[in-house]
């Protein structure tokens, strides 16, 4: 339970939150975006990053303001890949480097580590590529872990925000529980297949958008396969979402997911529920759009390692029994405005909003350059 405070207080305290997120939001965004892009683009992102803060903390709830910038962020990625990588600005290093984001680097791993052994062994390695790539892996692991999957993923902004447009959802999701582990048997899969063949094999078959010439087999039999998996990915990423109300390509298609569930466990924040308060209503599976909540009828829930920490079912639990934790404890409470920010929620929620604002700062303010460029010319 939050303190109470006064609207007033409340509005002070939202400023504060707001403005601890936008500095360094505003720094990291700004290093990033580079020369070629101006920084007022940084600092309207960054902008948009301290008003999601204050919303969040005005409201008190996480899961809809979260959304929403969760969705402008893979809405931008989807206008910057569409106006901008498929014409020209990333394309050679995308298409020369692969895999080249993080969904495919999970799936690559074991064929990245006999590369840097291949190196080590020719007298060519250099050390900086791997420990530069270790450091930031283990600096997101621990600031956010498994809350990457719902504030920075891109493919996951594009399927959670389908998956709220789905308000009546036309297909249930409950058969497809039994597949809850499909994306630990597909990264067990991939791991082993990209390595036998030294190549980006999810990039390859099951990456939604590589339906660009440069992932395609010449052998019209193959390239066929290839088109028909793709789609079948590009189907879970869009259609599955709008007729289900559930992420079904974060929860059942992508490796990165079951990547992040595993080593997830390294980073402190969990959902946890207080079962003296939990009145056993189910309200919380229902409201998962990551089928990431196991609860049978009159049982209590069970949060299983799946959960991205998104926040649906904390605000949506009628009890107030869920709520974040650092490895299942809380702060003590702390009177007024500004103690009520003194909480693990208000934590998770400053690293999970600074580190995705900086990390899609890769693409935010690029694509808000194209359109700027697109509308006037
Ligand atoms: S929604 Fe809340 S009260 Fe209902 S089962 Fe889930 S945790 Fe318990
Ligand atoms: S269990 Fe709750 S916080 Fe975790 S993914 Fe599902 S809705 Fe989000």
């Amino acid at each position: 339970m939050e303190p109470a405070v006064s609207r007033g207080g409340k509005a002070a305290a939202a400023g504060l939150f707001a403005a601890l997120v936008f500095v360094p939001a505003f720094i990291f965004s700004g290093l990033i975006v580079g020369r070629e892009i101006s920084r007022f683009y940084a600092l309207a992102w960054a902008v948009f990053a301290g008003a999601s803060a204050f919303a969040i903390a005005y409201t008190g709830r996480v899961s809809f303001y979260r959304r929403l910038f969760f969705s402008v962020s893979a809405l931008a990625f989807l206008a910057h890949f569409k106006l901008g990588l498929l014409d020209k600005a990333l394309a050679p290093a995308c298409f020369a480097s692969a895999p080249y984001c993080h969904i495919a680097m999970a799936p690559y791993f074991l064929g990245y580590l006999y590369q840097q052994y291949l190196a080590l062994m020719s007298a060519g390695w250099r050390l900086w590529g791997p420990l530069s790539l270790g450091a930031a892996w283990l600096f997101v692991t621990l600031a956010i872990g498994r809350g990457w999957c719902s504030w920075a993923c891109f493919y996951g902004g594009i399927d959670d925000g389908l998956s709220s447009a789905a308000r009546r959802p036309l297909v249930g999701t409950g058969r497809l529980r039994a597949l809850r582990d499909l994306p630990a048997a597909l990264l067990i899969f991939f791991l082993l297949v990209s390595l036998a063949n030294m190549a980006p094999e999810y990039c390859l078959w099951l990456c939604p958008f590589k339906f660009t010439g440069a992932f395609l087999a010449r052998d019209g039999g193959e390239r066929a396969a290839q088109y028909g998996l793709m789609g079948l990915s590009l189907a879970a990423l869009v259609a599955g979402p709008l007729l289900t109300g559930k992420r079904t390509f974060c929860s059942y298609l992508c490796p990165f997911a079951a990547w992040q569930a595993f080593w997830g466990r390294l980073n402190p924040f969990r959902l946890t529920c207080d079962a003296a308060k939990c009145s056993a209503c189910g309200t919380c599976g229902r409201a998962c759009p990551m089928n990431a909540v196991r609860s049978a009828p009159g049982a209590r829930p069970e949060i299983l390692a799946y959960c991205n920490l998104c926040g649906q079912c904390l605000d949506a639990c009628p009890s107030g029994a869920l709520r974040y934790t650092v490895f299942g404890l809380e702060l003590p409470s702390f009177g007024g405005a500004a103690g009520a920010l003194i909480s693990v929620k208000y934590f998770y929620v400053f690293s999970a909003l600074t580190l995705a604002t900086a990390f899609s700062s890769l693409w935010v303010p690029a694509a808000l350059r194209d359109m700027v460029k697109l509308i006037f010319g």
